[in-house]
């Protein structure tokens, strides 16, 4: 049995490329696929259950259409799809993670989870992430006008952009403090996560961590087979369509 994991498609309307290599590599999944994991950020943004958005439907029908053929959907929150709910997972037949996910995958325990909270050096942004993150205030956002949330989903994605645009590298990576702590904490040798847009094979002292990449002129997944090391794998994607066009290439590079 195999499980897929992904995250950070960013899918957006804007993207149409994106969405399209997506529905393929759903497609193409048939066989021994057992469970499908997607890590966070499938979408730049996502301003409830009840958005009426073509965009947003579609993906919800593709990705039932996978779950009710058998495969296993699970799905963790990112920071851009933070407000995703229980209608979203009733509707796509996915099941919604914690934030930290300790699950049993091609015969070892690994740490799942978007990465967000890895980020420990960016103050800034943990600080945006304890406010908007709280019940409290997810009950409120999720109860506002559908219009009010377009428009704040555009003004935060344009705040992010600014902010980000001054912050080093450095902060906008994960912290190994942080990554060695929690790895001891969950007793894990093995963690997954997404979120940094730096895919890559970490091998350290005291485990591995595999950073999934986000989708642009790539794909990426990773992919366990029972008994087998965890793959980092990426595709291109076709600008102009090529629906169906899918020809992986295990890689280990950025
Ligand atoms: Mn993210």
């Amino acid at each position: 049995m195999t499980t897929l994991l992904i995250s950070d498609l960013h899918l957006s309307p804007e993207r149409p490329a994106v969405t399209r290599a997506f529905f393929a590599f759903l497609e193409n999944q048939t066989g021994d696929i057992e469970a499908l994991y997607i890590l966070g950020d499938l979408f730049e943004a996502w301003i409830g259950d009840d958005d009426p958005a073509p965009l947003a439907r579609q993906v919800i029908a593709a990705l039932k259409k996978l779950s009710d053929s058998g495969v296993r959907l699970f799905f963790t929150h990112g920071n851009r799809d933070f407000l995703i709910g229980r209608q979203f997972a009733r509707e796509s037949g996915a099941t919604l993670l914690p934030d930290h996910h300790l699950a049993e995958l091609g015969g070892q325990r690994v740490l799942l989870l978007h990465g967000d909270t890895l980020c420990t050096g960016d103050a800034d942004y943990q600080k945006f992430r304890r406010r908007y993150r709280h019940p409290l205030v997810k009950f409120l956002l999720r109860h506002l006008p559908l219009k009010k949330r377009q428009k704040m989903a555009v003004e935060w994605r344009q705040k992010s952009m600014r902010a980000n645009a001054n912050k080093s590298d450095n902060i906008m990576d994960v912290s190994a403090e942080t990554v060695a702590q929690l790895m001891a904490q969950y007793q894990v040798k093995l963690m997954i996560h997404g979120h940094t847009h730096r895919p890559y094979h970490h091998y350290m002292a005291f485990g591995e961590r595999l950073v999934l990449g986000d989708w642009h002129q790539r794909g990426w997944y990773i992919r366990i087979k029972e008994d087998h090391s965890p793959e980092l794998i990426s595709f291109p994607i076709e600008e102009n369509g090529n629906r169906g066009l899918f020809s992986p290439e295990p890689t280990n590079q950025p």
